[in-house]
């Protein structure tokens, strides 16, 4: 019965991890997934994380009862107001919400099926490139097969920002178009303010939808406001928006899977419509999401010390990260590596396009088991 079933290519990026840890070379070097390393190569449990599971862990007024399908309250309200700002107007004015989803990844689905079931639009459009599973999460959700605009200048290493708004220019009107609201995956370069004026101006003009994915606030540049000013630009421009937030990153919570999901409307009219249909949209793909990650975030998220530790830890991972930026770029130089090196330190965020081609990546992986993506 199930000869039928075709074979399917392997997810590259887990693939690679997995060769990753059976390769026996003592200095092999994980260049793959995007998870933040110590300085001795380690994962970091959040120091304040592992403090406030400690007395989650202790709790006894908490149980293990359902969580409704928009799930954790008080943790999609926080996450939500950490995305927008506290006195966001679309929060104010009771236009603009949030929903506890499977961190980004969920987040990114729950909206996409919203846009396409209920909302009724039809096309999408990404960065060429982009993180390669938006295509299939759209893709699962019933997109046809995506669009892309142009965003990365192979020759210049650099934002492509003239074939950007030409491909936006031309888009049909009510494409959703998704935006990396910080730190590029992959490529590590974000417009300027300027630049996402510019955007927002043509999106404007040509009524585009804007769906945002934030899987890096706060790691980015170590600042919360900073790192989500281009979705409170365009929220401030009056905008409709969805906005896909992941808490992987910045609470290191990869396996907890918590993410949020922001709508933000014109005014309150279509909230409660919106609610009603994606708890059904929930209740028919996974029925409600877990407690856990949802407690850990919002009890740092209200309370003023756990906040300012969590803070603390921000600024080291993202400092760390571009240290590790400027040391590969000095190294670099120093050996006198032919090309140019600037892109290392001008990238932001955990990746880097570092413009090295195939056989550079194959040389790396198969001499010095350098394990680094094909792109
Ligand atoms: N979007 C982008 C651009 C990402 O890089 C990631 C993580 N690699 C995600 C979304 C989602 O990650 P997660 O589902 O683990 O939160």
């Amino acid at each position: 019965r199930f000869s039928c079933v075709e074979a399917a290519p392997p997810v590259e990026i887990f693939a690679l991890s997995r060769s990753y840890k059976e390769d026996q070379f003592p200095q092999k070097v994980d260049l793959g997934i995007g998870a933040y390393r110590t300085n001795e190569g380690k994962p970091w449990v959040l120091p304040v994380v592992r403090k406030v599971e400690q007395q989650i862990a202790t709790d006894v007024t908490l149980n293990h009862e359902y969580l409704s399908q928009l799930g954790y309250e008080e943790f999609s309200k926080s996450a939500t107001k950490m995305l927008l700002g506290n006195d966001s107007p679309a929060l104010t004015e009771g236009r603009g919400f949030g929903v506890q989803c499977l961190s980004g990844t969920g987040s990114l689905r729950v909206g996409a099926e919203f846009l396409i079931n209920c909302a009724k639009f039809k096309t999408y459009y990404m960065s060429s490139p982009t993180w390669p599973n938006h295509r299939l999460v759209f893709k699962n959700a019933g997109f046809q097969d995506g669009k892309l605009y142009r965003y990365w200048d192979a020759s210049n290493r650099k934002l492509d920002l003239d074939g950007m708004l030409e491909d936006l220019k031309n888009a049909p009107e009510d494409s959703v178009i998704i935006l990396h609201a910080c730190a590029h995956n992959p490529t590590g370069i974000d417009p300027t303010k300027d630049q996402w004026k510019q955007i927002a101006d043509i999106m404007e003009q040509r009524k585009l939808f804007p769906f945002f994915d934030c899987a890096y606030q706060g790691f980015a540049s170590g600042n919360l406001e900073n790192d989500s000013w281009a979705v409170r630009y365009f929220v401030s421009r009056g905008f409709e928006l969805l906005c896909a937030q992941s808490f992987a990153k910045n609470f290191g919570l990869y396996n907890e899977r918590i993410g949020n999901l922001t709508l933000v409307f014109k005014d309150s009219s279509p909230v409660v419509n919106v609610r009603a249909q994606i708890t059904l949209l929930v209740r028919g793909n996974y029925s409600n999401p877990p407690v856990h990650g949802a407690r850990i975030v919002s009890k740092v998220l209200n309370d003023a010390t756990l906040y300012e530790e969590w803070q603390g830890h921000i600024k080291e991972m993202s400092g760390r990260i571009k240290e590790m930026r400027q040391a590969l770029r000095n190294k670099l130089e120093e050996l006198g590596t032919p090309g140019t090196w600037e892109h290392i330190t001008n990238q932001i965020g955990m990746f880097s396009y570092t413009g090295l081609n195939q056989e550079c990546v194959n040389r790396a992986l198969n001499l010095y088991s350098f394990y680094i993506c094909r792109s």
